[in-house]
């Protein structure tokens, strides 16, 4: 008999299906799929509130932060990112970063699967720019000297995307292939990516042409489904 498959999990032996898989690994029913599984947020795994929680991968790296109100408050020189990991490595879940541009200057977004190898790393990259309610989702590959950038979906603007001064919660939802993005609770952009199998979550913080401020307020992991 074929099954009809509606999750990630096997109706059948309740083993983990890759999406589109013509077999369950586990039990060998054959599926078909005629269905999108939907990603819902799960129980709260890890989270860290930068109002009391040293930044992953900056304090922790030495640099210098404010702790102002609703959070850690990061002064950014132009050109340049900052990026930091919690320690957990997961294949499936949600990370979700909330924070706040300070200017038009500054971005900032989430990111998932980040594995390194020495010193370079990859993973995918959720980028928001809150001065032109946009954002970008990027798999990437980066070392101190270089940076290679597959565009998953290029910048796009909606205005969902609160603008510089005002909160924006940026969330990557990720289980097997499927990567997807929302913004203040709304679904933006789904994509089917089956490069990058496992990682590590974080935030990623982006001067553009002036030094400029962003305002760190929570990350959190959750599991999916
Ligand atoms: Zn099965």
């Amino acid at each position: 008999m074929t099954m009809k498959a509606k999750s990630l999990l096997c109706s059948h032996c309740s083993g983990p299906l890759s999406y589109l898989a013509l077999f369950c690994n586990y039990c060998r029913t054959p599926l078909v799929w005629d269905y999108e599984p939907e990603l819902l947020p799960g129980t709260p795994y890890l989270s860290v509130d930068f109002r009391r929680d040293p930044v992953p991968g900056y304090e922790t790296g030495g640099l210098p932060c404010v702790r102002k109100g609703e959070g850690a408050l990061l002064d950014c020189t132009p050109n340049a990112s900052w990026s930091g990991q919690m320690s957990a490595q997961v294949r499936n879940g949600s990370v979700e970063l909330v924070a706040t541009c300070m200017d038009k200057n500054g971005g900032c977004g989430v990111s998932a699967r980040v594995h390194s190898i020495d010193k370079a790393q990859c993973g995918y990259a959720l980028h928001v720019r809150p001065a032109y309610h946009s954002f970008q989702l990027e798999r990437r590959l980066w070392s101190s000297e270089e940076v290679q950038v597959q565009v998953l979906r290029a910048w796009e603007t909606n205005f969902v995307v609160a603008p510089v001064g005002q909160v924006n919660r940026i969330e990557l939802r990720f289980a097997d292939s499927i990567l997807e993005v929302f913004i203040n609770g709304r679904s933006l952009a789904r994509v089917i990516d089956a490069h990058l199998g496992f990682g590590k979550v974080g935030w990623r913080v982006t001067g553009y042409s002036q030094p400029t401020q962003v305002h760190l307020h929570s990350l959190a992991l959750r599991r999916v489904g």
